[in-house]
């Protein structure tokens, strides 16, 4: 079956963006509107000899709060259940919202390992940002840029080493 990397997190933090460019393809749909992206999408990478999947997650109509939130909890849960390594994406733009403290809090009862992407860290200014993700209580926060691709080899590295 291989090892797979499951990509969690609020709408909007750019996970699809992440997954196009972690699979090189562009599959996911990366859309401005947050939740484009319907349940999971699952594709296929590569790093220094290591294949691997990885699943997209997200992609919820956003109909109440609620039904938003049950929907997250289903899809952090589906992805501690089946994931080797989970890859909590926050977005140093927006900062710590609700829902990132909702996801943190499930995602800090897995003893699989989480890395936690700080991702739209497009600018070494906006490192600083990151700091303010101590506070989920997932360790180090690790700055990307998605859309550039600024992090992601060291993230790969971080990544297959899991395995
Ligand atoms: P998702 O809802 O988490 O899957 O997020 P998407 O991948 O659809 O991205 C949401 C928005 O954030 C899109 O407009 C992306 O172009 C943008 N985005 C994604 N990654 C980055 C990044 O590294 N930097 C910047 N500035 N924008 C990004
Ligand atoms: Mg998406």
């Amino acid at each position: 079956m291989g090892n797979l990397v499951a990509i969690v997190g609020r709408p909007n933090v750019g996970k699809s963006t992440l997954f196009n460019r972690l699979t090189k393809t562009r599959q996911a749909i990366v859309n401005e509107q947050a939740g484009t992206t319907r349940d999971r999408q699952y594709g296929k990478s590569e790093w220094v000899g290591h294949e691997f999947s990885v699943v997209d997650t997200g992609g919820w109509v956003v109909n109440s709060d609620d039904v938003f939130e049950e929907e997250i909890r289903k899809q952090v849960s589906l992805a501690i259940d089946e994931a080797d390594v989970i890859l909590f994406v926050v977005d140093v733009v927006n900062g710590v919202t609700d829902l990132d403290m909702a996801v943190a809090s499930i995602l800090r009862r897995t003893k699989k390992p989480v890395i936690m992407v700080a991702n739209k860290t497009d600018n070494n200014e906006l490192q600083y940002n990151a700091a303010e993700f101590y506070k989920l209580g997932l360790g180090d926060p690790y700055c990307i840029s998605a859309l550039s691709g600024s992090g992601t080899g060291e993230l790969l590295d971080l990544v297959v080493g899991k395995f």
